[in-house]
């Protein structure tokens, strides 16, 4: 009998896949440098809180290793690093390779907007003597999980004389907080009644920026008040903030999470965690086989739209840079060319179980979740993976000896998203969806697992570095 049961424990063993928990397969140097590599994270959550700042602090990141600005027409060597701004508001990395580029070229596309709470072009008003501003949410927020958390503004201002303010109040330890209010229990049982998505309506993200008079003033004091510190610290007026743009986000930085520090809680991790993996890929990349990119792009929260996120042309736009050097055919080189189109996915969350089919979930810390098709209703609106490339990458991660997982988004029909997966595609590119599996996505503290943010940067690198 003995002889039997083991039998047919090794063919589980053999036939069966489920997958491994990271502590039951990494080794504890690894482990350590996983850790180790989340400080490193944190850091630059902290210091990139907005699309505009995390394209800053890529720049910065990428000249303090070796990058140069791009220059169009120059033939660069395999190994020389290049990087190219889009407005501000994204950025694509190069590391040239040693094969040309009608081989095609290999993308790592995350994005570096989140959910958030932008101001309205004329925000400033004041109500039985508060002073406020009014928003206007921007991708996809559960309203009800912004009221009553300490929150900063960050963002530009244009003045009309040209020039540019950069903004970022409740970030320092000194600086004051936002808020917005919600109501006490006591007073809550009629908004009770309401549903969970109306239990704030977008019109009541109203955000307090002060509750002070200007002395002697009989009307509007507090927005007087208001206006005349903003004009005393940035010399703005009202009509500034026409030409503004300024987000409100969870303030406080980044920090672990759990009593054994396995977790790191923040803001915006949803996608800057694939962001920061694949950039820290492109700086520890050299001379690899094909070119490779990492692409850090804007709008992706509502739709990759605009100049600059990924449904415009910017990213063929720069590849077209890259073959004139070359006199390479840009077709070709599209045709030719893989993506790992770098987005987190929801993990499975055990107090909302119903929501995720078990066996197709991805899970905290078993490691990067490859997700082969997004969408809705039928995988709507979704790249849909091929075999073979599914095939590929898995022959990447493995021969690397890569924790990696599936996800799906979701039971079928329990609701669905997208990526900029299907734009990459779009252009001809094989792309698949890999990223970190996360709790709380698009809520003011988000969370992931160190191991799997790990083991993103490794599969990064090892998709930069296969031949
Ligand atoms: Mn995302
Ligand atoms: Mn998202």
């Amino acid at each position: 009998m003995d002889e039997k049961n083991n039998e047919i424990k090794q063919l589980k063993e053999q036939l069966f896949y489920s997958p491994a928990h990271a502590d039951d397969v990494l080794i504890d140097a690894d482990k350590a440098q996983a850790d180790e590599f989340c400080e490193g994270y944190k850091a630059f959550l902290d210091s990139a809180k907005t699309e505009r700042e995390a394209a800053d602090e890529i720049v910065r990141m990428a000249e303090e290793n070796g990058f140069r600005r791009f220059v169009k027409h120059t033939l660069y060597a395999p190994g020389d690093k290049v990087y190219f701004p889009i407005h501000g508001k994204a950025v694509i990395l190069t590391v040239f390779g040693r094969r040309e580029l009608s081989d095609g070229v290999r993308i790592a596309a995350a994005h570096i907007d989140s959910p958030r709470l932008d101001l309205k072009p004329n925000p400033v008003y004041e109500k039985q003597e508060i002073g406020y501003f009014k928003t206007h949410y921007y991708g996809g927020i559960r309203k009800y999980q912004w009221p009553t958390i300490p929150l900063a503004m960050h963002g530009v201002i244009m003045r009309a004389d040209g020039e540019k303010i950069t903004v970022s109040i409740g970030e320092d330890e000194g600086d004051p907080r936002l808020v917005i209010s919600d109501l006490l229990p006591h007073l809550g049982a009629e908004q009770s009644k309401r549903t969970l998505a109306e239990g704030i309506k977008g019109e009541e993200l109203n955000v307090i920026i002060g509750s002070r008079k200007y002395p002697g003033c009989e009307s509007d004091g507090v927005r007087l008040a208001i206006m005349k510190l903003l004009n005393d610290k940035y010399g703005i007026t009202e009509r500034d903030f026409q030409s503004a743009e300024i987000e409100i986000v969870p303030a406080g930085k980044a920090c672990d999470v759990g009593l054994d520090r396995s977790l790191v809680g923040a803001y915006g991790q949803d996608d800057r965690v694939c962001a920061y993996t694949a950039v820290m890929a492109a700086l520890d990349t050299e001379a690899p086989e094909y070119t490779c990119l990492s692409v850090l792009t804007d709008k992706e929260e509502i739709g990759s739209e605009g100049n600059t996120g990924l449904e415009s042309r910017f990213l063929a736009q720069f590849i077209e840079d890259l073959c004139a050097a070359e006199d390479a055919d840009v077709n070709d080189v599209l045709r030719a060319s893989e993506c790992l189109s770098a987005d987190v996915n929801a993990a499975f969350d055990p107090t909302f179980y119903d929501v995720f089919e078990k066996n197709n979930a991805s899970y905290l810390n078993k490691g990067v979740v490859i997700t082969k098709y997004t969408g809705a209703r039928g995988k709507s609106g979704t790249n849909d993976a091929s075999a073979e490339y599914m095939g590929k990458i898995r022959g990447i991660l493995d021969a690397d000896s890569i924790l990696w997982q599936t996800g799906e988004l979701g039971k079928v029909d329990a609701g669905g998203g997208g990526t900029v997966a299907k734009y990459i595609s779009h252009l001809g590119v094989n792309t698949v969806d890999l990223g970190v599996p996360v709790l709380s996505m698009h809520s003011p503290f988000e969370i992931t697992a160190k191991y799997d943010v790990f083991m993103a940067y490794q599969a990064f690198c090892a998709f930069f570095k296969a031949e």
